[in-house]
This record gives structure tokens, sequence and C-alpha cells, in this order.
């Protein structure tokens, strides 16, 4: 899967993502997401000649159960962003892929409008079998879709696992997608989950859930009162919204313009992104770490002698840590 033999040199790779070319942009992840040494070379040169495209998208990420109706809420806001003249990219964080060898939706038939639309680009989730490197990659993915011109990136959360604090990590406003009557926790109605939130939607509200969603919706309310102020004094909504027969969606959208506005004005948002990047710097330095211990012969078979004293019994797991370190740095 080397550049050679696609025939694209990384210049047509650049001016074909540039141009919004989405056969090139899919080549270009493809290529991103290639563990081969010489592609990943290749693909830090591409991201580095596309960065001053990047960063003029909004963010929006998008969480939830699996069948809370995050896929279909997607299509119809997709759509509805579409109508209203934007590019849409979605993109997907499955932490759980590096086990199922792709994402359990992989290759759906989901967003099947959405994905025909010209203005569209839906990417799944990447496979990438190293140690946190699944939201790594979702993030230079995003990069490209930004430079392709998509100025809004939805990223949504596949599978059941601990995407939700990466998800925020990637986005500028985080969906929560709740339904009625599912139980609080199943949904994940925890702390953790709703302080994450900047806006909840109570998905499915149509025919007899009406009355149910609305219920909920009053129930999510009291329990965010006893949360504290959002660090922009931001007052998380709360809406009901139907993604089947499209109902509200005008009111997300609304919201997600307020909260970008007041978050540019008191600059929030440019603080904010300057602090994922550095937080992306530290996730990825630690990865890169890791994959050089695994890959380097002489420190895993180290590693590998220092499992087995801790296993024995021979030595703590803080001296083995402490071992290893200066085994390596030395
Ligand atoms: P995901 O796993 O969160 O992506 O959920 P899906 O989008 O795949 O939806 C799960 C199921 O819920 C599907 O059968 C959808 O048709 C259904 N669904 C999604 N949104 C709605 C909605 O607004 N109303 C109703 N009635 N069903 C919905």
């Amino acid at each position: 899967m080397s550049l050679t033999k696609r025939n694209l040199t990384l210049d047509q790779l650049k001016s074909g993502v540039l141009s919004g070319d989405r056969l090139v942009l899919s080549q270009a992840i493809t290529l991103c997401e290639s563990q081969l040494p010489e592609d990943q070379r290749s693909a830090t040169q591409l991201i580095d000649s596309i960065l001053s495209h990047t960063g003029t998208s909004l963010r929006i990420g998008v969480t939830g159960i699996p069948g809370v109706g995050k896929s279909t809420f997607i299509e119809a806001f997709g759509l509805f962003l579409i109508e209203k003249g934007h590019r849409i990219a979605v993109l997907s964080i499955d932490p759980t892929s590096t086990l199922n060898q792709g994402s359990i939706l992989g290759d759906k038939t989901r967003m099947n409008e959405l994905s025909q639309n010209r203005n569209a680009y839906i990417r799944p989730s990447p496979t990438s079998g190293h140690l946190g490197g699944i939201s790594e990659k979702t993030r230079e993915n995003m990069l490209l879709c930004e430079a392709a011109g998509f100025d809004v990136i939805l990223i949504e959360t596949v599978g059941v696992g601990q995407s939700e604090t990466a998800v925020k990590d990637l986005s500028d406003f985080l969906l929560l997608l709740m339904i009625a009557g599912a139980g609080d926790e199943l949904q994940g109605i925890k702390r953790g989950l709703m302080e994450l939130a900047d806006m909840i939607l109570v998905n499915k509200s149509d025919g007899e859930n009406i009355e149910e969603s609305l219920r909920t919706k009053i129930i999510f309310e009291q329990a965010l009162h006893y949360f504290p102020q959002n660090i922009n004094h931001w007052t998380v909504p709360i809406e009901t919204i139907s993604s089947r027969q499209p109902k509200n969606l005008d009111q997300v959208w609304k919201y997600i313009d307020q909260y970008i506005s007041i978050t540019k004005a008191n600059d929030y948002f440019y603080a904010n992104r300057k602090n994922q990047n550095l937080q992306w710097f530290r996730e990825g330095l630690s990865n890169q770490l890791l994959k050089h211990v695994f890959q380097d012969s002489k420190l895993s078979s180290k590693k590998k002698e220092i499992e087995e004293a801790i296993l024995q019994g021979n030595q703590s797991v803080k001296s083995g840590i402490d071992t290893l370190l200066k085994y390596a740095f030395n």
C-alpha cells in the first residue's frame, strides 16, 4: 500500500485533497492509516503540508449508547446542514475496532442517503492495531477532511467503549443522545458523561414516544440542575428530537451556533483547541514510546524478562518500570 503503487506523489495527494477530490482524500486517509513505516513517513509529510488549511471547520462530537440513534441522527442532521450549504464529513471513533478487526457496524448500509450526497464524506472507523492509535488516526482523518473543504465534521462514537473522552478531546461541541425510558444506568447518565456534554438530545421523540420523551427531558433537566456551572456559564440545553421523522434539528443547530459564538467571543474556543493539540501531542508521544518498546527487540525482551520477574514475585511493579526506563534511556 505504498505511494508508488497508487502512482500518486505526495504533491498529487496534497493538491487532490486541497481541491476536495473525495477519491484522493480516501487515498490520503488510507495512507495515514497504513502501518508501514515508509507510509507513516509520507503521511507525516502530507499532514504537515496541509496543516495551514486545517482548523477551519466546526467539529461536533456525537455520543450515546448503541441503538440510541446516532447514525440516524447524523444522517438527518447531515442532510439538514447540507441544505443550509455546508459540506459534511462523518468520522468515527471505535475503541473496540482493534479487537474486532473493524467496526461492528463497519461496512454498514447506514446513512444511505447521506453517503450518496456529493457534499458529504463518510469514513468508517480506522482499524489500526495499535494501542490508543485509533483516536489519533481519527484526528488525522479530521485534518485531511478539513483541508478538503468539509466545514462541519461530525465525529461519532461507535461500539461500547471508553470513547467519550476521546471524542470530547476532538470536538468543539459534544452532543449526547439519550432516549426515553432506557434507564439511567444503561445510558450512562453518570455525572462524568453528562458533564462532558454541551447539549443533550432526547431522540426518538415521535409517535407514541412524544409524551415519555418530554418527561425524560424534565428528569434530565432536574439532574443537570445539581451539576456545577459549565466553564462558559453555558447552561446545557436539552431538546427532544426525532431523527427518523426529522424534528427540532434547527434547534440543535441554533444552540451549537450560539455556543460557538459565545466561546469564540470569549476566546475559550481557541484556547480549547490549543489544549486539545497539546493533549494529542502528549498522547501521540506516549503511544509512540510504547510502540518503540514493543518493536525494539532488545527492549521488548527486557520487558518480557521484567514481566516474568513480576509474575514470579521477584520484582515489584515500580522497580520493574524503573529498570525498563533506565535500560531504555541510559
Ligand atoms: P446507533 O447505534 O446509535 O447508531 O443507532 P441507529 O441510528 O442505528 O438506530 C437504532 C434504531 O433506532 C434503528 O432501528 C433506527 O431506525 C431507530 N431510530 C433512530 N432514530 C430514531 C427516531 O428518531 N425515531 C424512531 N422512532 N426510531 C429511531
